[in-house]
């Protein structure tokens, strides 16, 4: 299969100057494809045929025939599931069960957001009581206009659908930017539009270098909507870049959450979701709960069997049966993830567990599961987030500084409570500045719940109802109807 070109205007394209990048399989550093890099005047065609297919169609005012090709789109990913979920493995690295799940949530993302276009009726005005009886006001609400979805490579094709969905069930047309290490996914969503029949123009596939299109495409005033997600820094240079036209913008940032877990925690439990939390996806996650405070009663216990555990996990090819840590998604990420755990050890943090390559994996991109203790709370291990399967753990004393040190972080994505004391943990939840709030569990998402961080973490949400109205503005319109002249110059 070829990844060499662009899909734009409902065309395969090659880029105008002719230029490719590697992909790699993380798992052996060996080359799998060459993906067309686009240029700007590749990006170029792709806005004009997004602002065509938006401007000169009737594609924003068709929900129903929008919801019908997301159906379609959906139905065609779970034909492909096995393809597209060892394809994911191959580009990004992560064990097969879990690529299979993000492919299957990828088809019910299209499915929801099939469910809500067929509900929208473009006809659909609410009246809007005026105290000022002379008036009458409308409210209606219209697509955005032309998107501009760029995506990380954590969750390639889920993090496509997250953008892709939505703004399709809107009436938006876009151009999809994936990431340089996880484009092949992408590419196959393209031949997927192709093949269910959705018009030329309003899906815009463009695979290439971010920091070479990606200025281009968030500056140019003919696209209407920017929606990142992605590293903290490029989301800032994105929103400065946005500015040029005042975009409408949404943004899903990083993170650094925190899990509180109390004495009262089953031990067994609190170390399953602990793992989960922060060696799930190789703990390139967003929402890891990459801290962790555990209350002083259990701390010893606890440590010992979470380490214990670690251990145990299985680390090798993502494709191999039983394996539950693939390796890091590229070589940037690896050297970033061994330098921060280095500067870890350099500095005098505790290590508990993990910290090295394993022994029998000298080829590939492979961290162990590593758990740092007692980090002191300046520590960037404590602060930064890592995107890799390192966990921070202290202890705590009492609820009021566990919530404490939760809080302080210049991120608010989400947060975690464990505790037998129902009520204590609502109570927790509460008080928690961040999004998500997971209780006794860490990180379950669920396509109908709203997605997106406090603080740094972000501005918006994604999924369910509100990942709709990202792409969505509201219009109000008002009628004089009284028969009495307005008279304010005239009388
Ligand atoms: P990144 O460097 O921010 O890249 C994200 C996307 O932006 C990629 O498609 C990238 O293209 C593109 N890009 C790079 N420079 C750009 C620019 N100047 N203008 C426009 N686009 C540009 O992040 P990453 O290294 O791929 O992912 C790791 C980070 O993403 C972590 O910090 C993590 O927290 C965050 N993340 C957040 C969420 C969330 O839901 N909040 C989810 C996943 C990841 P290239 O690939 O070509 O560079
Ligand atoms: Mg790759």
């Amino acid at each position: 299969m070829s990844y060499q070109q662009l899909y734009i205007n409902g065309q395969w394209l090659s880029p105008k100057n002719g230029q490719t990048f590697s992909s790699i399989d993380p798992s052996n550093e060996q080359e799998i494809a060459q993906v067309a890099a686009a240029s700007v005047e590749d990006a170029e065609l792709a806005v004009q045929a997004a602002r065509q297919a938006f401007d000169q169609t009737d594609w924003a005012n068709q929900p129903k025939q929008r919801a019908a090709y997301l159906r379609a789109i959906a139905q065609e990913i779970r034909n492909q599931l096995d393809a597209l979920a060892e394809l994911e493995v191959r580009d990004n690295g992560k064990p097969l069960p879990e690529a299979v799940w993000d492919i299957q949530d990828a088809a019910g993302c299209f499915d929801f957001y099939a469910d809500l276009a067929e509900q929208l009726d473009p006809n659909h005005e609410e009246n809007i009581p005026l105290a000022d009886e002379r008036f009458n006001s409308v409210v209606r609400k219209e697509a955005v206009g032309v998107a501009c979805a760029i995506i990380p490579w954590n969750y390639p094709l889920l993090m496509a659908a997250w953008k892709v969905a939505p703004a399709l069930a809107a009436g938006c047309t876009l151009i999809l930017k994936p990431a340089e290490a996880t484009s092949l996914t992408a590419i196959e969503l393209g031949r997927i539009a192709e093949k269910v029949g959705l018009p030329a123009g309003v899906l815009n596939i463009v695979t290439g270098i971010g920091s070479e299109i990606g200025p281009y495409l968030t500056a140019h005033p003919e696209i209407d909507k920017v929606a990142f997600t992605g590293s903290v820094p490029v989301g800032k240079q994105i929103m400065q870049s946005a500015a040029h036209n005042v975009k409408n913008l949404s943004l899903e940032l990083g993170g650094k959450s925190a899990f509180i877990i109390f004495s009262d925690s089953d031990l067994d439990a609190a170390v399953e979701w602990i793992m989960f939390g922060i060696f799930w996806n190789q703990g390139q996650v967003c929402s890891a709960t990459s801290r962790v405070l555990v209350q002083q009663e259990i701390y010893p216990e606890l440590l010992q069997r979470l380490s214990a555990a670690a251990q145990k996990i299985k680390i090798g090819n993502g494709l191999d049966a039983g394996v539950k840590l693939g390796p890091l998604v590229n070589a940037k990420q690896y050297q970033q993830v061994m330098q921060a755990i280095r500067q870890g050890q350099a500095d005098g943090v505790q290590l508990l567990s993990g910290g090295q390559r394993p022994a029998h994996l000298p080829q590939g991109y492979y961290v162990e599961p590593t758990i740092f203790v007692d980090v002191p709370l300046e520590h960037p291990l404590w602060t930064d987030e890592i995107f890799g399967p390192v966990v921070a753990i202290r202890a705590f004393q009492h609820e009021q500084e566990a919530i404490q040190l939760a809080n302080n972080s210049i991120f608010g994505l989400a947060g975690a409570v464990m505790s037998k004391d129902l009520t204590r943990c609502q109570r927790v939840a509460r008080k928690l500045r961040a999004g998500i709030i997971w209780i006794n569990c860490s990180q379950p998402t669920f396509t109908e719940a709203p997605w997106g961080g406090y603080k740094q973490s972000g501005i918006g949400r994604e999924l369910g109802i509100w990942g709709l109205e990202n792409y969505l503005e509201i219009k109000q319109i008002t009628s004089y109807s009284s028969d009495q002249p307005w008279g304010w110059y005239t009388s």
